[in-house]
């Protein structure tokens, strides 16, 4: 017989056994005392791999203090195939993929109207300053050239955001901003019962529109007359250490740099003076973008008494300097460190304004990008990694487009537009009731597949089918297709395969791919209880706004198919 120690431990076991069996799940439900504020910040086309290439050379208190104290995944990603910046976004936002959110691309063609649209332009709400519209004789962005009206507002977002549902919950009463330099990056956060602002580069101050507001707060209007934004006039950008201990320390003039009217290909990057044509693009592509960002922010938060009771507020920044500076000298490039490196100072000066203001411990932080982005093909063809611009202009299409038009019987044009990532189609042809739709749609696909660099084309007809093989590049194509703004052909390059081509200026690198430099970002939460860690199962951008959701214990986004990132709760 067992002796009496041995039978009461069995006991005990079998006791503490039935405890875990009744609790076998992880609680997935809201902290005992609520975050008063969550700070979603966006770094504009930050690629997962470069907060920690550069781990070795940042300061304190930004980039680490969320690695070191923060919940970090390590493989997080993107899962639709359309990296672009509402795109992104919009993903971030909602918990959903732009298949259900809408957002399909930057711009697409209105099936109604036939005119190209800015996701985010809306005629029935103009912006409150005037002379803050695009200025399109000096706008690098194609994307914002192609709003037919100067209004914005997030209409077009077809579903909830996280910051709607916490408005929601709280009868108004939550407080919600989004503030960037791109007006596509504050509005999808900023949801629609939200309030945006973003800079414009047409009159140097940061404003918004009639959705949000009939007349700015009266701080608005004194933080734009301060003119903060004059101060780097006749300045220049610098390296913020010595340059011998850069990565990119001996490969700072490139050839395939992007030199915008004279900002140079080289630092120190001379700023022109206040009073030129382009010196508020530069102050975009540029740290001095994110650090005018930053200064409204606090302003905002200060000003609008953010975290300040138990309400949970909301603040949404998104950074944009990031993505411009990748655009014109690529992410592999001296620019691309040193503004990496000012980003890491921003953060901590932001992380040190909250903790003062708000406290980290009543914070709750999470950190992404709405896309990662592609080294440029100079740099990577310099270590023999095959890469390249592609020009579809240069295609000869004429044969591949008579061939079809014989076998279909097609008089007219065939082709409407190629607006990246959409071939859109004649809609004459497409409602001719001659032709078979489908038909005419794989045969195209298969004439656009002889071309050089293109990977995959996928018809929106054969999507709809659905019957298509269960990959990676058609499950991500797939999360893109909303059957009413999805153009006719959804066209993929070959890695390391991209347009460069901005409208009138040509850029070192564009993203916008569904390959694994453009969907790879980070995403770390911090603050509050959370406990530091690296995670490094595959996780996808669209479990932010649930697991914030949950966190806060509000119910998710109206359309929300992410995952709770459980961890969040050990
Ligand atoms: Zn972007």
């Amino acid at each position: 017989m067992k002796n009496r120690t041995e039978i009461t431990l069995l006991f005990t076991l079998i006791f503490l056994a039935s405890l875990l069996t009744a609790n076998p799940v992880i609680a997935v439900e809201g902290p005992q005392i609520k975050p008063r504020l969550v700070l979603q910040i966006t770094v504009d086309q930050l690629r997962g791999d470069l907060p920690t290439r550069y781990y070795d050379r940042l300061g304190g208190g930004g980039f680490r203090y969320l690695w070191e104290k923060g919940l970090v995944y390590t493989n997080a990603h993107h899962a639709h195939a359309n990296t672009e910046t509402i795109v992104g976004h919009t993903t971030l936002a909602t918990g959903t993929h732009p298949a259900l959110h809408g957002m399909v691309a930057n711009v697409w063609i209105d099936r109604e109207t036939g005119f190209t649209t800015y996701a985010i332009e809306d005629p029935d709400y103009r912006l409150i300053s005037s002379g803050a519209g695009v200025d399109t004789s000096t706008e690098i962005d194609h994307t914002q050239r192609a709003a037919r009206s100067e209004g914005r507002s997030p209409a077009r977002i077809l579903v909830s955001t996280f910051s709607d549902e916490l408005k929601s919950y709280t009868a108004g009463q939550a407080k919600v901003f989004g503030v960037s330099v791109k007006d596509r990056g504050a509005v999808a956060l900023a949801g629609h019962a939200g309030k945006a602002f973003w800079f414009s580069k047409a009159n140097g101050e940061f404003v918004s529109s009639t959705y949000y507001y009939n007349q700015y707060p009266q701080w608005v209007i004194d933080w734009n007359a301060e003119k903060l934004v004059h101060r780097y006039s006749g300045k220049t950008w610098e390296l913020l250490n010595d340059s011998n201990s850069y990565l990119f320390k001996d490969s700072d003039d490139r050839p395939w740099e992007t030199d915008l009217a004279g900002f140079g290909r080289s630092f120190p990057h001379q700023y022109a003076t206040s009073d030129s044509k382009y010196y508020t693009t530069q102050l975009t592509t540029s740290p001095a973008g994110d650090e005018l960002t930053l200064e409204f922010a606090k302003t905002l938060l200060l000003q609008e008494k953010l975290g300040q009771d138990d309400i949970t507020d909301y603040l949404s920044i998104s950074f944009s300097s990031t993505d411009y500076v990748a655009h014109l000298f690529g992410p592999s490039s001296l620019e691309g460190e040193d503004n990496i490196l000012r980003l890491d100072r921003l953060l901590a000066e932001l992380f040190r304004f909250i903790d003062q203001q708000v406290g980290l411990e009543r914070t709750l932080i999470v950190l992404s990008a709405d896309h990662g982005g592609p080294d440029t093909p100079g740099y990577l063809k310099q270590l023999k990694i095959p890469a390249g611009y592609i020009d579809p202009g240069s295609w000869d299409k004429q044969a591949a487009i008579q061939r079809l038009k014989q076998q279909f019987k097609i008089n007219g044009k065939l082709v409407e537009k190629y607006s990246p990532p959409y071939l859109y189609l004649n809609p004459d042809v497409l409602t001719d009731t001659s032709i078979d739709r489908q038909d005419l749609e794989d045969a195209i696909v298969r004439e656009l597949m002889k071309f050089p660099g293109i990977s995959l084309a996928v018809s929106s007809s054969a999507l709809q089918a659905g019957n298509l093989p269960d990959t990676y590049l058609y499950n991500s194509v797939m999360k893109s297709f909303n059957a009413k703004r999805s153009g006719d052909i959804y066209i993929v390059f070959e890695p390391n395969w991209f347009i460069n081509d901005f409208g009138r200026l040509k850029v070192a690198s564009t993203h916008g791919s569904p390959w694994r430099y453009d969907t790879f970002v980070p995403i770390v939460f911090a603050g509050m209880d959370i406990k530091s860690a690296k995670v490094s199962r595959k996780i996808y951008t669209v479990d932010i706004a649930p697991t914030l959701a949950a966190y806060v214990g509000i119910k998710p986004p109206s359309a929300s198919v992410g995952e709770i990132l459980s961890e969040i709760f050990n």
